[in-house]
């Protein structure tokens, strides 16, 4: 049997390419290293909590097409992510907003926190932020980035703020209203029965086999199929010829609990630098669960090797370089088509693997919508 497109990874990305082309009759085969569907925005059933085992997934966008498309596949539920931040058992609400700026200083009004703000940034000496340190003060002031955002951010990214790049925190709104809200994007939610259930709609009636290490058994995989579409770690691909990228790992610590209410929220942020896991994740809160235990995880940042799982690409001016080297390469293999987080070595959120998956299978077909 041979297939126009073997697909490499059955998370987001794989599932969204491989359900369009199947659609338009193309002959698919789907393959995945692990032994389960879904990639990192896997979820299974515990105590009849939908547990998301690589990290919290909180499906959001602005993008209506995109909205529209997901919901074809699942029910999405009306979260709303509002985290909280613990610094030393003082609770913050995040993102940074009035609640958060009148716990910090006192302050009532919008006016009074942005002159509370404008005062901390002057007292810096900050005109044009080089880097996330600054870029962190620029946006709430010296008390924020020190309670808040220095000690989370050098525990998630493994590196000292003057050495990131400020995009990373031009994420997360400031907002002078009381808005916990931590997304800005008008579409919001999580699916219904979890994002196992809605990726293997998108894979209905594709073949799909679990457990099988692509770039162990290549030469046999290439021969099965016209074009590869990989979403594995665009260096792996090529053997690390010119030495890794970087990327941070994430390892979870999951506990049963015996109580239906262990921190009244979906995440709690730990931003303080010697609690060693950024956060703990109550995962029942996500659905508004009231099951008679909980589930919760901590989650623990690492710096990668190469072998390990890659979570999050640490994009900055070394890997910058490098991933255009690697890029080069890739164009040069004509039948072979890089896509995902991994594959184009991008910070994507969910919603954006789902539009380049789309805009990626669309051009492949020459389709118009
Ligand atoms: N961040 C922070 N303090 C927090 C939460 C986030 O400083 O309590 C910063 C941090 O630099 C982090 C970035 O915001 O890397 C993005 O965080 P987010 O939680 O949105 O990232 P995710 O892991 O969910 O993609």
């Amino acid at each position: 049997m041979r297939y126009d497109y073997v697909i490499v990874g059955a998370g987001l990305y794989g599932a969204v390419f491989a359900h369009e082309a199947h659609k338009k009759g193309k002959r698919c085969l789907v393959l995945d290293r692990r032994d389960h569907v879904a990639g990192n925005v896997y979820t299974e059933e515990v105590e009849g909590i939908q547990v998301h085992r690589y990290g919290a997934h909180i499906f959001h966008t602005s993008d209506p097409a995109v909205w529209a498309y997901v919901n074809r596949f699942a029910t999405f539920n009306h979260y709303i992510n509002a985290p909280v931040a613990n610094y030393k058992g003082e609770l913050y609400n995040l993102p940074f907003n009035m609640n958060t700026f009148n716990r910090m200083w006192g302050v009532i009004t919008p006016r009074e926190a942005e002159e509370k703000i404008r005062s901390q940034i002057a007292a810096a000496g900050i005109t044009a932020p080089r880097n996330l340190e600054e870029q962190a003060i620029a946006l709430v002031g010296t008390d924020i980035y020190e309670k808040l955002i220095k000690g989370y951010t050098e525990k998630q990214w493994g590196r000292p703020c003057t050495e990131l790049s400020p995009s990373i925190i031009k994420r997360l709104p400031v907002r002078m209203t009381f808005d916990n809200n931590y997304f800005n994007d008008p579409y919001q939610g999580i699916p219904e029965g979890g994002y196992t259930a809605m990726v293997e709609k998108l894979l209905e009636g594709i073949e799909v086999r679990l457990g099988v290490d692509f770039l162990q058994e290549r030469e046999r995989y290439c021969a099965l199929g016209d074009r590869i579409v990989f979403t594995g770690c665009i260096d792996a691909y090529f053997g690390y010829c010119y030495g890794p990228l970087q990327y941070r790992n994430v390892r979870f610590e999951t506990e049963v609990l015996d109580i239906p209410n262990y921190q009244g929220n979906a995440v709690i942020n730990y931003t303080d630098r010697e609690t060693p896991y950024t956060r703990v994740i109550e995962h029942k809160h996500f659905a508004f669960g009231k099951q008679p235990k909980t589930v919760i995880s901590r989650e623990y940042s690492a710096e990668w090797q190469v072998g390990e799982e890659a979570y999050y690409p640490v994009q900055n001016e070394e890997t910058g370089a490098l991933y255009a080297r690697y890029r080069s390469l890739a164009a040069k293999e004509k039948n072979v088509l890089f896509g995902g987080r991994l594959g184009e070595f991008q910070y994507y959120d969910m919603d954006k693997v789902i539009a380049r998956a789309l805009e990626a299978v669309r051009a492949e077909l020459g389709l118009t919508e």
